[in-house]
């Protein structure tokens, strides 16, 4: 994924000469112990998750010695924070915390704007959303000019920052601005940036999320699926990203959604394009079926790479069915679609008899298309309950969950003898 944790983009940041505190990632708390042996003074102890809010829900500790280091990597590793496992800790000095600020560079895509803009404020350490909105200073930067230190300075002047402190803080920006540039990011964030006692600067905490497009340009960074999953990576994810990574025709994105025990079915999903995936949730949730994965197909993929997608759905253990989701008239040629499942379930048809498939295409070629999934999938050993369907119903999600629930029931029912 490519929103980094914490240590890992402090690491970056510090690579790019920002000011980081000392310390290192453990994933035991006797290596948590070690680490703040190393470090010799008070540490902070930091659950490395992909979620704000840490502080307040008892993620970071800040203790004094390795011995409490120790039990406070205890406390935090192996909880959940918002559903994220928590796997390692930063253990890194405690800052003596003077002030605390908050700096980021997000993408402004607002018509008068579409360029990076950085964010400003000198009420940090708390959500950037319950600050009153003048606190809040805003620097459109041209990425080709590039932020310059008398553009800082003029921002740092209005939010009233003293004019001995200026400089380091315009230069602190001006490097971070260099980081977010170097690193293609999407987002950085550090919140807060810390003015300790003594009168340093320290980035204490970090958010970079490079941009998904650029990951390719950074192999250095070692991010293995570059996509925003909202989980950590299954090994559909990992299949999936693997089909998007090295063939770039058309859109094929395979990712799981996770499963629930209790849900009275799951159903390999696969549908075409974002609008046509909003139908097929209806057609879905209409029934009370649930989809195992989110999956699409547009932007006129060739067949090659439609099979695989269709074949990583398929390969899912726990599902009862399949739904092939075309809730829309294509201009893609809908026949690349139609020779990609016909390969696929005469694959997977002879291993799952029975599974339902449910097939939905309308568009450009249509009626060729239609003729290739009949043809294709006649004598298919398992093919028993294959329903193909064109325009006729393609804006029906009522008839096509109902058509799908129907079949799901007979092979639960079946496979249950
Ligand atoms: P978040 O809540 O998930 O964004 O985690 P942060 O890294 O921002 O930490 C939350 C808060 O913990 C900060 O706003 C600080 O007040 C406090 N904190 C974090 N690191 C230190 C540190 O090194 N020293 C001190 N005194 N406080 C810290
Ligand atoms: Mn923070």
């Amino acid at each position: 994924m490519a929103k980094l944790l914490e240590y890992q983009g402090k690491e970056w940041l510090r690579k790019a000469g920002l000011p980081v505190p000392v310390g290192r990632a453990a994933s035991s708390p006797e290596e948590a112990y070690q680490i703040a042996g190393e470090i010799g003074k008070p540490v902070a102890v930091k659950a490395q998750v992909q979620a704000g809010g840490r502080g307040k829900s008892g993620a970071v500790k800040l203790v004094n010695t390795p011995e409490e280091a120790r039990a406070a990597a205890a406390a935090i590793l192996g909880t959940e924070i918002k559903g994220y496992p928590v796997r390692q800790v930063l253990v890194e000095e405690k800052l003596a915390i003077a002030h605390e600020y908050y700096v980021t560079i997000i993408v402004n895509s607002a018509r008068d704007a579409r360029c990076p803009m950085l964010m400003f404020s000198t009420e940090g350490g708390m959500d950037i959303e319950s600050v009153p909105e003048e606190k809040i200073f805003r620097l459109y930067i041209n990425p080709l000019e590039g932020l310059e230190v008398y553009d800082a300075v003029d921002m740092l002047v209005k939010a009233g920052i003293p004019n001995d402190h200026l400089l380091d803080f315009a230069n602190f920006l001006v490097k971070f601005w260099g980081a977010y540039r170097k690193y293609d990011c999407f987002t950085l964030e550090t919140n807060p940036l810390v003015m300790t006692a003594s009168g340093e600067l320290y980035a204490a905490d970090c958010k970079m999320d490079v941009d998904n497009s650029s990951v390719y340009r950074h192999p250095e960074m070692g991010i293995e699926i570059a996509r925003d999953l909202g989980h950590e990576p299954t090994e559909l994810d990992v299949l999936g990203w693997g089909i998007e990574k090295t063939d770039l025709r058309g859109s094929g994105f395979v990712m799981s959604m996770g499963f629930d025990e209790k849900s009275p079915g799951y159903i390999g999903y696969h549908p075409i394009g974002g609008g046509s995936a909003m139908m097929g949730m209806d057609a879905l949730n209409n029934v009370n079926l649930k989809p195992a994965n989110y999956a699409d197909t547009s932007g006129n993929p060739v067949a090659s790479k439609i099979y695989r997608v269709a074949k990583v759905v398929l390969s899912q253990p726990n599902i009862d069915g399949y739904l092939l989701g075309g809730f829309m008239m294509a201009n893609q040629e809908q026949w690349h679609h139609a020779h990609a499942v016909v390969k696929v379930l005469r694959e997977v048809l002879p291993q799952k008899p029975g599974l339902p498939c449910v097939l939905l295409l309308c568009g450009n070629k249509e009626e060729e298309s239609l003729a290739i999934l009949r043809e294709g999938l006649k004598d298919v050993p398992g093919a028993t309950r294959v329903e193909i369907y064109g325009r006729e119903h393609v804006t029906d999600t009522d008839f096509i969950g109902q058509r799908l629930l129907a079949l799901v029931k007979e092979y639960q029912e079946e496979k249950r003898k």
